[in-house]
């Protein structure tokens, strides 16, 4: 095989994680080159996460806006139609834009672009589509993937992942949404908002299982009044697309009779995996957890010297900022400065209406750990300006 030149530092994977850290690397004096076997830059985050679907949360509460709530506002609007088409546009060129964007800052920071997917060789050797290259440090950054569930198969039509619900072609009269965390919420917002019954079936016996209890519940409420439906404590036990809509079958949690029910489209969206398919991982020794996820020390390092891993293939909250960060510090490393991520103080936003935001410990948490603590409320109703916002909507 030919051996291509040699740099200081190989990314594998051009996400959150990857891309930052490339950026990062090479800002710090390092020759760097990121591989990445999507057409475009910045992951699962810029083609098909947090980007699309916060364009798409911006756009549908723009419609519920107009056609619901801007006549308080003394804002007299027609007959408010929904163009589906323009809407996926304006979402496609926000994730244009942020992939391009990413494709600059590679260019404008001389870091190379190597198209294909990446096996590693060992410490030291990265190949790609047939090539091999020589680096000082090998950074994974391959991310997470979409998790289904047993006699369900997502065929991204009437049985679709996240990455099937940002791009729907009609708005579907049904929804039945596995999951009530983080994806289900969000996105089974926008459909509600654009005119689908949303129906959540979520597995515990609250939605958003890792938020503060009284965060969960009062969610649970707003959400209801919104229009959209739950099922609590009840598990999906199979989904079979049929020639019109999915026939589900579900089960109370803890057991007993089950029931069917039929839905235009089912959205699984019931958690993410750590990706690392096609690495090479077992054949150069680097340890994983029983998730899947790469193990590594304090610095990044894995198993195997030379070779690193940050973002969603490690431990740790499956964020974007998470990953960034981790970047960011990685490189700091590298190149001989020090570097520290407080793990308890890293946020995170569910971007429904009201949006909710947590940091640190819940309640919960802290009860199960003995730490005493205070409480403090402030209901956000008694703030002016949120009233200014959004009056009484959703309150
Ligand atoms: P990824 O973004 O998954 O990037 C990994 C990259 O590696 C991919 O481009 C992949 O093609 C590439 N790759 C994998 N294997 C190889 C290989 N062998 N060779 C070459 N390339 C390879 N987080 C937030 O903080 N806020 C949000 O609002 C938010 N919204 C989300 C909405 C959705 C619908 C989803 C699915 C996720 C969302 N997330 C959000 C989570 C966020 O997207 C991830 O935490 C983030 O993308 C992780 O970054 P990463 O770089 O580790 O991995
Ligand atoms: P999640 O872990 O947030 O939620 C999955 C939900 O599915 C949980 O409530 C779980 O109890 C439920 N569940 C699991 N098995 C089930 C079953 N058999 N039947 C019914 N319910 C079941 O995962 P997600 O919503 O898929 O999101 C994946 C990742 O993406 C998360 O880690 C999240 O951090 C990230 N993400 C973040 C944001 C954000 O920061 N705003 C947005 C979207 C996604």
């Amino acid at each position: 095989m030919p051996k291509l030149p040699s740099y200081d530092v190989i990314i594998i994977g051009a996400g959150p994680a990857g891309y930052v850290c490339a950026i990062r690397c090479a800002q710090l004096g390092m020759k760097v080159a990121c591989v990445e076997k999507g057409k475009t830059l910045g992951g699962t985050c810029l083609n098909v996460g947090c980007i699309p679907s916060k364009a798409l949360l911006q756009a549908s509460e723009k419609y519920e806006e107009a056609q619901n709530h801007l006549g308080a506002f003394g804002v007299k609007v027609g007959k408010v139609a929904l163009d589906l088409k323009a809407m996926m546009g304006h979402k496609d060129a926000v994730v244009d834009s942020n992939t391009k964007g990413i494709e600059y800052l590679f260019k404008k920071n001389k870091i190379t672009r190597i198209e294909g997917t990446a096996t590693i060789e060992g410490a030291g050797s990265v190949s790609v589509d047939g090539k091999s290259y020589n680096t000082t440090n090998i950074i994974i950054a391959t991310g997470s993937d979409v998790v289904s569930l047993p006699n369900i198969d997502i065929d991204e039509k009437q049985i679709v992942s996240s990455t099937g619900a940002l791009a729907l072609p009609k708005v579907p009269k049904t929804m039945t949404v596995i999951g009530g965390g983080v994806i289900g919420l969000e996105l089974g917002t926008v459909w509600s908002r654009l005119g689908t019954k949303v129906t959540v079936v979520e597995y515990m016996d609250k939605i958003l299982p890792g938020a503060d209890e009284e965060v969960s519940k009062e969610m649970l409420k707003i959400l209801k009044k919104q229009g959209m439906n739950f099922k609590l404590s009840t598990k999906v036990m199979s989904a079979k697309a049929m020639k019109a809509g999915v026939e589900l079958s579900l089960e109370p949690a803890a057991g007993g009779k089950a029931e069917k029910v039929k839905a235009d489209i089912v959205l699984v969206a019931v958690g993410r995996k750590a990706y690392t398919d096609g690495l090479g991982l077992d054949k150069i020794g680097v340890e994983r957890d029983k998730l899947g996820r790469i193990l590594t020390d304090e610095t990044f390092e894995s198993s195997v010297e030379g070779i690193f891993a940050i973002g969603d293939v490690i431990v740790g909250p499956m964020l974007a900022h998470k990953a960034e960060d981790e970047g960011v510090v990685l490189a700091e490393m590298l190149s001989g400065q020090t570097g520290h991520i407080d793990y308890n103080l890293i946020p995170g936003v569910v971007y429904t209406q009201p949006e909710i935001s947590q940091i640190g410990k819940t309640e919960q948490q802290l009860k199960a750990d003995g730490v005493e603590y205070k409480i403090g409320k402030f209901p956000y109703m008694a703030n002016g300006r949120a009233r200014d916002e959004r009056n009484g909507w959703f309150c």
